[in-house]
């Protein structure tokens, strides 16, 4: 059994919130690739019971969403209404402790999680806040009309905890709204411990904080990973280029540029993290300018895409196939060509080879393959 199965997380997303801007609810809106929502659920992750609380007009949204992963119940016509069902949808499911979210906030972390878990030992009930720092003022019809005494003032976050009879008892005696659970709670007569709360922990609430939700996952986790492909044929010739390094060999590679297989699928590579296209819409075989060139150009204008966007290459792994020529005695000058033009670490590029056991052309030699794959990172 999960050390978490004791405690049921309920998770309230059941407003029409339009503050944010926007046609949709805020909950449904997304912050990089996933809604709102579906963060703050997934930051719970660990916890086997989770019921979310949804408008009535959202639970075939929600179905779709969440695909049995948790447990949904319609809401009522305030939070507080809300959730009372969700409260009595766990009525004898056996949980001794509910931590009662926001949807509309994504960020919480593990440590916020925990600490309020912990304090549920010692209090009845617990809820992260943070001490307000900024003075606070009074004010009309844009003066100030007084400064206020911020001391003892703390800013009330989410997951708010609870013992679960309690809550549930304290609910059941409180019939009209409340600002929230912590409010339900004390009116009930529970003793409530403030834990400490972080400031990431925001509630999403206007447009602004849609942009700054997007910012701050973007210091976090904007990863970025590509792959590329590419195939030269053999002609004539006393080497290959492979990685920007002059190899002698019996044969040449076939090519519009330099041929070089390898360096045009990192480039690649780097394109399709983008989502930029390829090499050959950047540079068309058909502009007579790059005959001859140096695949260098391919590479180095790819990474300034990346950099220009503010994505540096965090790493790269090129595979070159081919029978001959050998390449493992080249393949840390290649890496360390390649880490050159990308502006990269030496130790984040890697370059190796494989034989094809002389299958296809690459084993009958007829040319040179190469894969690459590349991640970006937004720094
Ligand atoms: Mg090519």
């Amino acid at each position: 059994m999960s050390e978490n199965a004791d405690t049921a997380i309920v998770i309230v997303a059941a407003g029409r919130g339009t503050r944010a801007g926007g046609d949709t609810p805020k909950q449904w809106r997304k912050i990089g690739a996933q809604s709102v929502l579906s963060r703050a659920v997934a930051a719970f992750a660990g916890f086997p019971r989770i019921v979310v609380v949804l408008h009535p007009d959202d639970m075939t949204r929600g179905v779709r969403e969440f695909r049995g992963r948790v447990t949904l119940v319609a809401g009522g016509e305030s939070r507080t209404d809300s959730v009372r069902n969700a409260l009595a949808s766990l009525t004898g499911s056996g949980v001794d402790r509910v931590l009662i979210h926001d949807g509309a906030r994504p960020f919480v972390s593990p440590g916020v999680i925990a600490r309020v878990i912990a304090a549920l030992d010692h209090a009845p009930a617990a809820a992260p806040a943070l001490a307000v720092t900024d003075a606070l003022w009074t004010g009309a019809e844009g003066r100030v009309t007084g400064v206020a005494d911020r001391s003892g003032l703390w800013r009330a976050q989410t997951p708010q905890g609870f013992h679960f009879d309690a809550i549930l008892a304290a609910y059941r005696n409180h019939p009209g709204p409340a600002a929230d659970d912590v409010a339900v709670a004390r009116a009930s007569g529970l003793d409530v411990a403030i834990v400490e709360g972080e400031e990431e922990n925001v509630k999403i609430t206007w447009p602004a904080d849609f942009a700054r939700a997007e910012r701050h996952l973007g210091r976090v986790m904007d990863v970025r990973i590509g792959n590329g492909y590419d195939v030269h044929a053999f002609t004539e010739g006393d080497h290959v280029t492979l990685c920007g390094v002059r190899v002698p060999h019996t044969k040449a590679l076939l090519g519009h540029s330099d041929a070089d297989v390898a360096m045009h699928a990192l480039t690649d590579a780097i394109y399709g993290a983008l989502a930029d296209g390829d090499i050959g819409r950047h540079f068309p075989p058909s502009d007579p300018q790059w005959k001859g060139a140096a695949s260098e150009i391919f590479l180095a204008h790819a990474a300034g895409r990346a950099r220009a966007r503010g994505y540096a290459v965090s790493n790269a792994d090129v595979t070159i196939v081919c029978e001959r020529p050998k390449i493992g005695p080249h393949a840390p000058e290649m890496a360390r060509e390649l880490a050159r033009i990308l502006d990269a670490d030496a130790d984040r590029v890697s370059v190796k080879a494989t034989t094809s056991e002389r299958l296809g052309f690459t084993g009958r030699e007829e040319g040179i393959a190469a894969l690459a794959t590349v991640t970006l990172v937004r720094s």
